[in-house]
């Protein structure tokens, strides 16, 4: 996969895909002093891309380093990537890190921050079963307390457990796995925040020790505009047994639809297909 042709942006300039490498005594690699941005660009323009760059730069800043381009700059490297590799529709990737340097302790105030702007052709994240609806299980782990770590930052260190949780979930046959918090609250699945549908009115938990999501946000702004209620609270997971529909959102997942949660069961039905339609024609609107 690092031996192809493209490019990538690199602190400040464009490389080539394969020589966009970094050095093995990297601080980000050993100490997880790093964030990253998903972005999804459609017909040509990032949706809610400056939005993304200006969280790109306060996840950094809630890990206690400053990255060394504006916001603005940011947007504009991304468009810079993108023209150069000829994408219109892709998946972008901003990753920020304390590189090499002088400290290569837990210390590392001495050592640059670097910033990359990566790009992929990436379709439906949870494949072409996408509006058939997804299975999840439950994770083993649980989203950590505010007070554990920095749980609002789009952190590396915030993915070590979502990575394992969501192999964990394909070994058993499912596509992802759902999180509860550490209080036992339902929170988010390892890459996507969640809702709920009962009697025609919409739950979702309360982003208060996870991502409160760009596309949780939209899809919160759509339900409102079509005077559907929508209630941010906490939610106990004995409740899915009455929810009757439930979708996913993300960037990369966008609207998916949820099938099945453990031994609950949901309908994929209309207004998880409107929620999911009406966000793709948002997005390329
Ligand atoms: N939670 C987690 C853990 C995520 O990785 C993501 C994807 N960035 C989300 C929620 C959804 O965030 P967004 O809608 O901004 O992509």
């Amino acid at each position: 996969y690092d031996d192809r042709d493209g490019k990538i942006w690199m602190d400040g300039k464009l490389v080539e895909w394969r020589d966009a490498n970094v050095h093995i005594l990297t601080h980000g690699l050993h100490y997880a002093s790093s964030v990253f941005e998903g972005e999804r660009c459609y017909n040509g323009k990032i949706f809610r891309g400056h939005d993304h760059s200006v969280r790109l730069r306060r996840s950094a800043a809630l890990l206690d380093f400053e990255i060394p381009f504006t916001a603005e700059e940011i947007d504009a490297a991304k468009e810079e990537m993108l023209k150069a590799n000829g994408w219109r529709d892709a998946y972008v990737r901003c990753v920020a890190w304390r590189g090499t340097g002088e400290d290569m302790g837990v210390s590392a105030k001495r050592n640059p921050v670097r910033l990359a702007i990566a790009g992929w052709e990436w379709g439906n994240y949870y494949g072409d079963a996408k509006m058939k609806g997804a299975k999840l299980d439950i994770a083993k782990w649980k989203r950590p307390s505010p007070e554990t770590i920095p749980t609002s930052a789009k952190a590396a260190g915030l993915y070590m457990i979502c990575t394992m949780s969501k192999h964990a979930a394909e070994a058993k046959g499912y596509s992802d796995a759902l999180f509860m918090d550490y209080r036992g609250l339902v929170a988010e699945a390892t890459g996507a925040n969640i809702f709920f549908v009962k009697d025609g009115e919409v739950h979702t938990p309360l982003p208060d020790c996870f991502l409160d999501g760009l596309t949780r946000q939209t899809v919160i702004g759509m339900l409102k505009d079509r005077q559907i209620k929508v209630h941010e609270r906490h939610i106990e997971p004995a409740e899915m047994e009455g929810f009757q529909q439930c979708w996913l959102t993300g960037t990369a997942a966008e609207v998916t639809p949820v099938g099945q949660i453990g031994d609950y069961n949901f309908e994929v039905g209309a207004l998880t297909r409107e929620i999911s339609e009406g966000y793709e024609k948002l997005v390329r609107s």
